[in-house]
């Protein structure tokens, strides 16, 4: 077998065999193909598309790619992966929420990919925090504190690590056989008992339209199932960023006073939703509506704060910067935007923020690029929001002036503005698998 009749039967269209999907893994791995061959069969795979069963043996592959954790000692662990957004903060602020309220997390983030955000750059936005730390201080941290958010470091998945920050840099994001495998390869690996997925759709997700984010979901709960692990997807709406700022510490800061009770509201909605459902597989409770009394509790009496923070300091984090925010390092530029024009917001071309976002500094251009943690995007008006033409809708944040030059004249044109009265947008579309 090699690597280049494997190539062309993916170029032809034809399906993979087990063999041959388990060759690419393993070569792919231990470095005996490089880079080109790697991407050149993953956009065949973008292009072509995968069945079910390659799609399902790829998983398994990448899951067996390094190691495969078993955190049975520690008990039931219920794990929570996002399919990107813009302004994706969820993890932040769901984790803490669920450890306090008894669920243990042991929780593998990815990085940036493409225009989305990753968990594990907002985190190391905040000095000292480690997302690398070893397999003993992880499962020690979730005995210990019943929390432990890191990054792909411990041999988990190392396929996916792989492929992850190869496909983000020759645009083969939107795919979903790579999207779950992706996914569902950390997920197996990571050694929970139960996922909550969200999956999110719309302009600033990989899934743009309600049915292509279906068919993810259904691919994801039957590996899931396959694989013996209960999963529940909840398809959330990405037609608009997820709350107010899109960036690294900012984003961070966002969550930060979500924890501390100043909710954002299409946020709340949806931290409420997957956290209620991480407690029902977590046996905390059926009732949807009683689970997510409980997490509003849990945030109004400080426990999930007082969690975050917790988890913060176990893994290295300076919490003066979460006790005060202010101490962040902000961007030497920071301009503000009005759209000068008077109506109702229709439309926001979300992928188009999150990208210029990225082109500011937030994320990579490159796999080896460094992020810039101050940089990004705040938005203060979102879809079905009033404006008038001196409003000021958005504020940019950078250290390269050549790029806000450029994104002021960028942003203007990513909203749609009307006189007709537009609904505000429903976070939570549909839930798959209860
Ligand atoms: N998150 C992942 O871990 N992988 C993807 O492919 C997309 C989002």
């Amino acid at each position: 077998m090699n690597i280049l009749d494997i190539i062309a039967n993916k170029r032809d269209g034809k399906e993979l065999t087990k063999e041959e999907i388990s060759f690419f893994i393993t070569s792919y791995v231990e470095n005996k193909i490089t880079d080109y061959q790697a991407a050149a069969l993953v956009m065949a795979i973008y292009i072509n598309g995968m069945t079910d069963e390659e799609t399902t043996n790829l998983t398994l592959e990448m899951a067996n790619s390094g190691d495969v954790l078993d955190l049975s000692e520690l008990g039931l662990v219920v794990d929570k992966h996002s399919t990107g957004g813009v302004g994706d903060k969820v993890t932040l602020i769901i984790m803490p929420i669920v450890a306090a309220l008894g669920v243990l997390v042991a929780k593998m983030s990815g990085r940036g990919l493409g225009f989305t955000g990753g968990t594990a750059d907002k985190l190391e936005s905040i000095p000292g925090y480690k997302t690398e730390i070893s397999d003993d201080e992880f499962r020690n941290n979730v005995k210990e504190i019943g929390i432990s958010l890191v990054t792909q470091t411990l041999n988990l998945a190392p396929a996916d690590k792989k492929i992850y920050a190869l496909r983000d840099t020759i645009s083969c994001t939107e795919s979903i056989p790579l999207i779950a495998s992706s996914i569902m390869s950390k997920k197996i690996a990571a050694g929970a008992n139960k996922i909550v997925l969200d999956v999110t759709c719309g302009n600033g997700a990989f899934m743009k339209d309600i049915e292509e984010a279906r068919k993810l979901s259904i691919t994801m709960k039957n590996i899931g199932e396959l694989a013996g692990k209960e999963t529940v997807c909840i398809i959330t709406n990405m037609d608009e960023p997820l709350g107010y700022s899109i960036g690294n510490s900012i984003e961070v800061i966002e969550a930060i006073e979500f924890l501390k009770g100043d909710m954002q509201e299409d946020v709340k909605l949806v931290v409420l939703e997957l956290a209620s459902y991480m407690l029902k597989l977590a046996d905390k409770g059926d009732d949807i509506e009683e689970n997510k009394k409980k997490v509003e509790e849990c945030i109004s009496s400080g426990e999930a704060y007082k969690k975050f923070i917790e988890l913060i300091a176990n893994q290295g984090g300076d919490i003066s910067y979460i006790e005060n925010t202010d101490l962040f390092t902000k961007a030497e530029y920071n301009v503000d935007i009005k759209l000068e024009k008077t109506g109702y917001i229709k439309r926001i071309n979300t992928e188009g923020l999150g990208k210029i976002a990225g082109e500011l500094g937030a994320g990579r251009m490159k796999k080896e690029d460094n992020i810039d943690f101050s940089a990004g995007i705040k938005i203060y008006k979102k879809i079905g929001d009033y404006i008038n033409k001196d409003d000021i809708i958005i504020t940019l944040h950078s250290n390269k002036k050549e790029e806000i030059e450029k994104a002021k004249k960028e942003i203007i044109n990513l909203f749609e503005i009307t006189d007709e009265k537009i609904e505000k947008l429903k976070p939570v579309i549909d839930v798959i698998g209860n």
